[in-house]
Parts: C-alpha cells; sequence; structure tokens
C-alpha cells in the first residue's frame, strides 16, 4: 500500500488584499493599532481608539462604524471608507432534534466550512473550524476525504464566534445589566481541519476570544484539538494557553499508522514524549484522549489496557467518541457494550473515560461528518478503504 499524503500545499490568502478595503476582524490589538496609523490616525490616539473600536467589534458585536457612538462623526466616516467589519456569511442553517445547530458559511474565494453549535445543560459549545478540508487523511474521517484546502485566516476563525453570537442573539446591549449565562460559553476547536496546520490564525483568532475587553472566554473554556503535530504541541501551550485534546486513537503504531497517518511523521512515542512535557496543570487541565472506537480495529480489551500503560506520569482524561459513521465510510462503530466495557477498564485504571454522546447526527453535524456541500467530491470506496490498509 503506498502511504497516504501527509501534507500537500495548502493554499493561504494574504491577510489584507491589495486592494480594497481592509478588514479589521482578525487583527490583533497591535496590528489593529497600525492598520489605524497607516490610514490616517494620529499615533497619540491610536490606543484610545483601538480599545473603542476593539470594544464595539468584540464586546458590543457592532459592524457598522456609523453606530460607534463615541466616535466623531468625521472619523466614523474615514473609518468606513478605508476598512470594513465583515465575518464570514451565513449560507444554511439546520438544526437538529437534540438542539444542535449547524451553520455553512462562506468564505472568500467561495469556499465552504461548517460551524457546529452544541447545548448542554451546563454550558454551549461551538466547534469551530480551522481549515477547508485538511491535508491529513485520516481514514475514518470524513473531512479527510476532501481534496481542496486552504488555511481559515484568523478573521474567518473568530469571524465564526462572532456569526453563532449573532445567531443566538448573544451580544449584551450596551448600558444593560450583565447577564451571567452564557450561550455559548466554550469553544472546541474540532470541526474542519488541523488547527496546528494553521498555527498563527488560530492563536490570533483564540487570543481575541479570550480578550477581556471583548469575548471574554477564559482559555479553561477552550480546547484545541490536534491530531499530533508534535512540534507545535509546545507552543500551543507557550502562546495560546488553552487546553489540549489529542486524537489518539490507537494504542499500536500499526494501527495508528493506518487512522491517523500523521502518526507516521511522528510516532506513539514521540507523541507522549511531547504530551509528558506539556506544562501540567490543575486537575481541571488534564489533556484529553480522544479515542473513536471502531468495531474490530482498536476497541479491544488488549487496547485498552495498553491505553492506560501509554497514559502513565500524564494528567490525562479519555474522551471515547463513538464512530460517526458517514456515507462510504470504511468503518463501523463498536457496540455499546464494547464502549462500556474499554470505557470501564479505563476509568477502573483511575482515569475519567466519559463516552461521546453524538449530538446533531441527523443533520450530519457530529464528529468527522462535517465536509461542505461544494466540495463533496469524494475519493471512492475502493481508494478510501485502500488508504485504511483494509485492501491488499
Ligand atoms: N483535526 C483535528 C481536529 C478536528 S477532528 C484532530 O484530528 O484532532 C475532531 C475529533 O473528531 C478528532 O478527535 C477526530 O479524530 C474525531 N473524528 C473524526 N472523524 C470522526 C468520525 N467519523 N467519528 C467520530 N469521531 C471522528
Ligand atoms: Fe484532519 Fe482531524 Fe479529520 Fe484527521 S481527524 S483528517 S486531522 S480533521
Amino acid at each position: 500500500m503506498a502511504d497516504a499524503p501527509i501534507t500537500q500545499d495548502v493554499l493561504t490568502i494574504p491577510r489584507k488584499l491589495p486592494e480594497g478595503p481592509v478588514n479589521l476582524v482578525g487583527l490583533t490589538r497591535p496590528q489593529l493599532r497600525e492598520a489605524l496609523i497607516a490610514h490616517g490616525t494620529p499615533e497619540k490616539q491610536a490606543k484610545m481608539r483601538v480599545g473603542q473600536i476593539w470594544q464595539w467589534i468584540y464586546q458590543w458585536g457592532v459592524r457598522d462604524f456609523d453606530a460607534m457612538t463615541n466616535l466623531s462623526k468625521l472619523y466614523r466616516a474615514q473609518l468606513a471608507e478605508t476598512f470594513v467589519i465583515e465575518i464570514p456569511e451565513v449560507v444554511s442553517k439546520q438544526v437538529s432534534v437534540d438542539g444542535t445547530r449547524k451553520w455553512l458559511v462562506r468564505i472568500a474565494g467561495g469556499h465552504e466550512v461548517e460551524v457546529v453549535y452544541i447545548p448542554e445543560e451546563d454550558r454551549g459549545t461551538l466547534c469551530v473550524s480551522s481549515q477547508v478540508g485538511c491535508t491529513l487523511t485520516c481514514s475514518f474521517c470524513h473531512t479527510g476525504t476532501q481534496k481542496l484546502v486552504r488555511n481559515l485566516t484568523s478573521a474567518e476563525i473568530v469571524g465564526q464566534v462572532m456569526m453563532a453570537r449573532d445567531d443566538l442573539g448573544e451580544w449584551p446591549v450596551p448600558g444593560a445589566p450583565k447577564d451571567e449565562t452564557r450561550l455559548l460559553s466554550n469553544i472546541v476547536l474540532m470541526g474542519m481541519g488541523e488547527p496546528l496546520y494553521n498555527f498563527e490564525n488560530v492563536r490570533d483568532a483564540m487570543k481575541i476570544c479570550m480578550d477581556e475587553e471583548g469575548i471574554q472566554l477564559s482559555r479553561r473554556r477552550i480546547t484545541l484539538s490536534t491530531s499530533g503535530v508534535v512540534p507545535e504541541i509546545a507552543r500551543t501551550a507557550d502562546e495560546i494557553g488553552c487546553q489540549l485534546a489529542v486524537s489518539f486513537h490507537a494504542t499500536t503504531d500499526a494501527v495508528r499508522d493506518t487512522l491517523v497517518p500523521i502518526n507516521k511523521r511522528w510516532n506513539i512515542e514521540t507523541l507522549l514524549a511531547a504530551l509528558k512535557a506539556y506544562p501540567r496543570g490543575r486537575n481541571s487541565e488534564r489533556i484529553t484522549f480522544e479515542y473513536v472506537m471502531l468495531d474490530g480495529v482498536n476497541d479491544t480489551d488488549a487496547d485498552a489496557h495498553r491505553l492506560v500503560a501509554l497514559l502513565d506520569g500524564i494528567p490525562a482524561k479519555v474522551n471515547l467518541i463513538p464512530f460517526n459513521e458517514w456515507p462510504g465510510a470504511p468503518y463501523k462503530r463498536s457496540s455499546n457494550n464494547r464502549i462500556r466495557a474499554f470505557a470501564n477498564i479505563i476509568y477502573q485504571a483511575g482515569y475519567a473515560s466519559p463516552i461521546r454522546t453524538p449530538r446533531g447526527e441527523d443533520i450530519l453535524a457530529a464528529c468527522g461528518q462535517l465536509k461542505s456541500a461544494t466540495e463533496r467530491a469524494r475519493k471512492s470506496r475502493k481508494q478510501i478503504a485502500a488508504e485504511a490498509g483494509l485492501t491488499s
């Protein structure tokens, strides 16, 4: 079997297009300052203007310069000539019987990505995409079968959060009493794409989400999931500081090679070494090991015992994900009994091992089912099976 490709060219688009207005969304505070100065804001005023505009955009969700009433009319008009405040456009929205919402949003170039909101009793989680498609061809993942890949800009990443707040009606109204209940209380970077292959844009977008004068989400409420891009793991702690989840999925290199092909580049031992070095937090900051339950592939008792042995020395919890099927998928979900038995072995060894309840299955919003409608040029069943090592 030929090795599945690990990387391919990723299209990147410049932060600002050479012509046309500059989008203020997604700029860091220093970048916003630079942009304002470059377009005529006196340096002396720049700090104050950054603070004011930032609050309008990220605290109040305002997109119209004219509504920024603490700026002079003239300055507002000047801003409107040079800048835009733009987020991805919603193409369609589906609501599942379980309340999960899935939006298809359009970004520059006509590409589309999916964003999912999962309401739970004590929280509301937004599952955000970091790329159109994914270069990593994990054999059980629908996104991995999509050929075209482009990194999202920081504007397009934070824009997904802003779009969801629009739809949830969650921007506060200036002057109104502060509402403590947040519908959108958590973010998981578990949508389409490998976030650590788009590090800077993901970092800048998440920093904006955490900013005290804006969306104000705590770093503890943001979880980045990686398939195991080892060289970027330490940077995630240093430069973003969010929670980390790792798509582990197998307990031997032989099996992980077929499920998560990036394992051929950074194998289990290398990955675990990077995770051991990840700054240990309190118990609440354990690393989440995601483990998809595939019938007859990675779900035996022996796998569970091996997993426990591998976790030794890492503050970890294990999140078991019942496989979500998609058309042409070469796997089946493990039975409920098997999943429970597997979870129990891990639990007995002292690790939390929740089983993730599939959400929004009726609208194909569950983990690994995301794939935009315009880019459904699917690989054939045969090709998928071959890459999974299921055929000779
Ligand atoms: N690229 C990143 C984040 C996106 S995937 C990563 O791989 O970690 C989010 C999670 O869903 C990952 O753990 C991924 O392995 C898992 N997943 C992908 N396809 C799935 C499927 N069909 N069923 C269940 N989980 C799946
Ligand atoms: Fe990419 Fe993650 Fe899907 Fe693998 S599981 S193909 S890394 S999105």
